[in-house]
C-alpha cells in the first residue's frame, strides 16, 4: 500500500521544523545574499547560525539525511522528502539543518569511499558544519558531456600525480576548504572508466581561482561559482577518492537521494510562489473586480495548483519507491523526471506569480527574480534537463519491444479480425455492431485480409 503517512512523533518534528523555519530561519534570507550563507568565515552569519543549529541538533534533526553510522537517524526518503519540503521555504534552511548542497553529496561520497585519514581530515569538519566544500567537475568546454573534459592528472616517476586543467562553475570554491576535482587519469579508455576524483585542499599550490562568477542579476564579483585553473597541482594517492578510474561510480552514488531532496525543496518554492499569487489575487482590485474574480486569473491559479499537486505526489512516490526498493538504480527514471519537473514547475509558477504582481512583481523589492533563477538553475545544474530526459526515455524504452506486425499491434483491421475470431459465436447473434466488422468480413471474403 502506498502511504506517505509518518508516525505522530515524526509529525511533531515536522510541525516544529515548519514553525522554526518560518519564524527563526526565513529572516536570514533577508539579511544575506543566498551565496553568502555558505561562507563559514562570516562572523555575523556564524553568530546567527550557531544557536539555531544548536536547536536543530537538540531536536535530532541536524544532517538527518545521514545514515546512523554517521550520526544521522537513517530516516527513509519519504520522511526526508517531507522535511525538505519545509526547508525549501528558505534558502538558509539547509545550512541551518546541515543539509546544504554540495556538502551533503560530498560528505556522502567521502563517507563511503574515503580512507580513514580522509574522513578525519574532511568528513568530520564537514559534518560538524565547520567547513564547506566544492565539487569541481564542469569545464569551460562543457559540463553535460564528460567526454569533452580535458583536465588531466598524470602519474609522475616519483609516484605522485600532476593535476592540470580548468574548471568552471565550481560552486562555493571561494568558501571551500577543499575541492573534489574530477580528472582524466587514463585517456586510453572511455572516460567512464578512465576518470578519477581527487580531494584537493583549497590552499594547495597551483589552485588558482581566476574569477567568482555570479548568476544572472548578481553584481560583478559577488558570485560564488568558481572559474578555477589547476596549474600542475601535485596530488598523491592519499588524495585519491576511491580507486583510479572510479570517478563515475562514485559520482553516480552521490546524486540519488540529493535530487529527491532538491525536488521537494522545489515543491516548496513553487508553493511559496502560489501562496503569494493567491494572496495578491484576493487583495488587488482592477478593471471592475478583484483579480481573484477574473476567470483568466482563476485559470492560472487552478493550473499552478494542479501542477504543484501532481509534482508533489510524484516526488513523494519516488521517495516511497526508494524506501521500498532500497535501490536508486531501479528508480533512476523517477529521480531524473523529478529533477526535470521541478525546474519546470518552479519556473512556471514563479513566472505567473511575478506577472500577477504587475510592476511590483518585476521590481527588485520582491523575491521573484531570485526564485525564478533558482528554477532555471534547477534545470541546468547537476545535469541539464535534456540529459535527464534522455535518461528517462532510455529507461522507459527498456520496457518495450518493437512491434512485430508491419502495421503495428493496434492496427484496426487486424484487431477487428482477431476480435471477430474470439467472439465468433456471440457475433452471430442479432444486435447492432461496429461497421468495421462488415468491412473486415468483406476483406476476408475477397482474400485481401492479412495483406
Ligand atoms: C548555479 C549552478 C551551479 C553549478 N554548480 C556546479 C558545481 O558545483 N560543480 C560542477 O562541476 N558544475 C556545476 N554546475 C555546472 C552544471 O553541471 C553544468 O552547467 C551542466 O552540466 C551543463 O553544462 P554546460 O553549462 O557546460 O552546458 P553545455 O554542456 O554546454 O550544454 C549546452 C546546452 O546543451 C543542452 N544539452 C545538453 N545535452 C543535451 C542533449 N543530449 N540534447 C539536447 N540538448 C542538450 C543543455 O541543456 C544546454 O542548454 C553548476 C551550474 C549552475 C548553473
Amino acid at each position: 500500500m502506498i502511504s506517505f503517512d509518518v508516525e505522530p512523533k515524526y509529525q511533531e518534528q515536522l510541525d516544529w521544523a515548519r514553525a522554526f523555519v518560518r519564524e527563526e530561519v526565513e529572516p536570514i534570507d533577508f539579511l544575506f545574499h543566498q551565496d553568502q550563507v555558505y561562507n563559514p568565515a562570516n562572523q555575523s552569519l556564524r553568530a546567527i547560525l550557531a544557536p539555531l543549529r544548536e536547536q536543530v541538533r537538540a531536536r535530532g534533526l541536524w544532517a538527518c539525511h545521514l545514515p546512523k553510522s554517521l550520526g544521522g537517524d537513517g530516516y527513509g526518503q519519504v520522511k526526508l522528502a517531507l522535511l525538505n519540503e519545509i526547508l525549501g521555504y528558505s534558502f538558509a534552511a539547509p545550512t541551518v539543518f546541515g543539509t546544504a548542497a554540495p556538502d551533503t553529496g560530498n560528505a556522502e561520497i567521502i563517507a563511503h569511499f574515503g580512507t580513514d585519514e580522509q574522513k578525519r581530515t574532511y568528513l568530520q569538519p564537514l559534518l560538524d558544519g565547520d567547513i564547506v566544500s566544492c565539487y569541481s567537475m564542469t569545464e569551460p568546454g562543457g559540463g553535460a558531456d564528460p567526454r569533452v573534459f580535458t583536465t588531466r592528472a598524470i602519474r609522475q616517476d616519483d609516484g605522485t600525480w600532476k593535476l592540470s586543467g580548468r574548471k568552471w562553475y565550481s560552486s562555493n570554491a571561494r568558501w571551500a576548504s577543499f575541492l573534489i576535482v574530477f580528472a582524466v587519469t587514463d585517456p586510453d579508455v572511455p572516460v567512464h572508466q578512465g576518470a578519477s576524483l581527487f580531494l584537493v585542499p583549497r590552499e594547495r599550490e597551483g589552485v588558482r581561482i581566476i574569477r567568482n562568477v555570479g548568476t544572472v542579476g548578481d553584481l560583478p564579483g559577488t558570485g560564488s561559482e568558481g572559474y578555477i585553473h589547476y596549474d600542475d597541482v601535485v596530488v598523491t594517492d592519499a588524495d585519491l577518492l576511491g580507486a583510479p578510474g572510479d570517478a563515475f561510480k562514485i559520482a553516480q552514488f552521490r546524486l540519488g537521494g540529493g535530487r529527491v531532496h532538491h525536488a521537494m525543496r522545489s515543491v516548496a518554492q513553487a508553493q511559496k510562489a502560489l501562496d503569494l499569487l493567491c494572496r495578491r489575487a484576493l487583495g488587488r482590485y482592477t478593471q471592475g473586480s478583484l483579480l481573484s474574480e477574473k476567470q483568466m486569473v482563476q485559470d492560472v491559479i487552478a493550473e499552478c495548483w494542479m501542477d504543484i499537486q501532481q509534482f508533489r505526489l510524484f516526488v513523494l512516490h519516488t521517495a516511497w519507491k526508494i524506501d521500498k526498493e532500497q535501490n536508486y538504480k531501479s528508480v533512476r527514471e523517477h529521480i531524473s523526471a523529478a529533477k526535470t519537473l521541478g525546474a519546470r514547475v518552479v519556473v512556471n509558477t514563479v513566472s505567473k506569480a511575478m506577472h500577477l504582481h504587475g510592476s511590483l512583481g518585476l521590481s527588485n523589492e520582491l523575491p521573484f527574480g531570485e526564485m525564478l533563477m533558482r528554477g532555471f538553475v534547477m534545470g541546468m545544474a547537476d545535469g541539464p534537463d535534456e540529459a535527464h530526459k534522455v535518461a528517462v526515455a532510455k529507461q522507459v524504452l527498456r520496457q518495450y519491444q518493437p512491434d512485430e506486425a508491419e502495421f503495428t499491434a493496434m492496427h484496426q483491421v487486424t484487431q477487428v479480425g482477431n476480435a471477430m475470431d474470439k467472439f465468433a459465436t456471440e457475433l452471430a447473434l442479432p444486435g447492432e455492431k461496429s461497421p468495421w466488422i462488415d468491412y473486415v468480413r468483406e476483406l476476408q471474403e475477397q482474400g485481401l485480409y492479412g495483406h
